[in-house]
């Protein structure tokens, strides 16, 4: 169960995400998480470092989907701008939204990886599937309500992960 929880790589930025190295595992999509993930919560703003890396990621030859618990008109929109296939409510950690987006896709689970602010969607939900779990810290503080109780469990959960030894 806590192997579930456990990310198979976790980094601080966007850009610390080894692009070569996700290559080298036969990684050929990335599903990618939107709030605090690529925009920061609720907000339409995006940083221009982001929008650049996102668009390096693509020209790398990367299918790159969007798949969020939030509701279509916010998802939609930020997905359009990038002309990025999108899942919203997609209920994470639940499979059905990662599974509708690796048939968009054309991929199998082994070759996407999941990148997401979120143990217990992002990372739960893209272990549950087989998929290879990037986590990047949140880019800001404000947060839903309910994620910021979430994140009580999940500091409890990064502490018995390294208790464990299955997290660095
Ligand atoms: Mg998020």
């Amino acid at each position: 169960m806590y192997r579930l929880l456990c990310p198979d790589t976790t980094v601080n930025t966007l850009h610390e995400i080894d692009l070569n190295d996700l290559e080298k595992r036969g990684i050929r999509g990335i599903i990618f998480d939107l709030d605090n993930t690529i925009v920061p919560w609720n907000s339409l703003e995006m940083c221009p470092r982001i929008t650049d890396w996102l668009n390096e990621v693509q020209a790398k030859g990367f299918k790159v989907a969007i798949v969020s618990n939030n509701w279509q008109k916010r998802v939609k929109e930020i997905a359009q701008r990038f002309n990025l296939p999108f899942v919203s409510r997609a209920y994470k950690p639940a499979k059905a939204g990662f599974r509708q987006a690796l048939v968009v896709l054309g991929l199998q689970p082994d070759q996407v990886a999941v990148v997401g602010d979120q143990l217990f969607t992002d990372i739960l939900g893209g272990n549950r599937l087989g998929l290879y779990t990037i986590w990047v810290k949140p880019l800001a503080t404000k947060e839903f309500i309910g994620t910021k109780i979430q994140r009580q469990f999940e500091k409890l959960a990064v502490l018995l992960l390294r208790a464990k030894g299955l997290m660095k």
